[in-house]
């Protein structure tokens, strides 16, 4: 099961350990943990199929927030010539993608899905200094990953040596050994990369 917004999430976030029932499909199936999800509608579980189609749709239930501000400036920016309804509309269409068949990514703080160069990015793993190093092909990397960062005003120098792990964060239950976790995307339409991060 692939998704448009988050790479690999049987890895990064996995599903629950037992069968359980699917609250969109009643089926008996390997799901997600559902009880994180915001929204009104309380779902238990939902299977990657149900997820992937769409079925969050027609529910008052969403799996994270988008930042559609940034994200309107960007598609204006890219698209100048579009009205500001029409702008509205792609914007829309982009974060009801994004909030109704994204898993959920457990962050400690609640923060925006970053966008970059008129769409919302993919997640891609839990940011470390090998990941930067690959990620980086060569440029220096301290520099990439301070370039990285979605909110500038949110970096300072001492992350980089004093919480950006030293070893891969390989899994969801790696990403449990750290109070700091660094959260890393691409942007879909070209080779930026961008890193929130956050605290418990
Ligand atoms: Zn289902």
């Amino acid at each position: 099961m692939t998704f448009k917004y988050f790479d690999k999430p049987e890895i990064f976030v996995g599903l629950r350990e037992l069968e359980t029932i699917c609250d969109t499909c009643g089926q008996n199936k390997l799901c997600y943990d559902a009880e994180l999800f915001y929204g009104s509608d309380d779902l238990t579980s939902i299977c990657p199929d149900c997820l992937a189609s769409g079925l969050l749709v027609e529910r008052d239930a969403f799996t994270c927030s988008g930042d559609i501000q940034n994200l309107k400036k960007q598609l204006k920016l890219q698209n100048p010539d579009l009205a500001y309804n029409q702008i509205q509309e792609i914007a829309n269409n982009k974060t009801v993608e994004l909030e109704k068949t994204t898993p959920h990514l457990v962050t400690w703080q609640d923060w925006s899905w970053p966008c970059a160069d008129g769409d919302y990015c993919k997640f891609i793993g839990y940011g470390s200094k090998p990941l930067y190093k690959e990620l980086a092909k060569g440029e220096p990397v301290e520099e990439f990953f301070r370039n990285s960062f979605y909110d500038t005003t949110l970096y300072n120098e001492e992350l980089w040596t004093g919480s950006v792990p030293d070893k891969p964060i390989k899994n969801y239950n790696d990403s449990n050994q750290y109070g700091t976790l660094f959260y890393v995307f691409k942007s879909l339409n070209s080779d930026k990369i961008v890193t929130v991060w956050d605290c418990n």
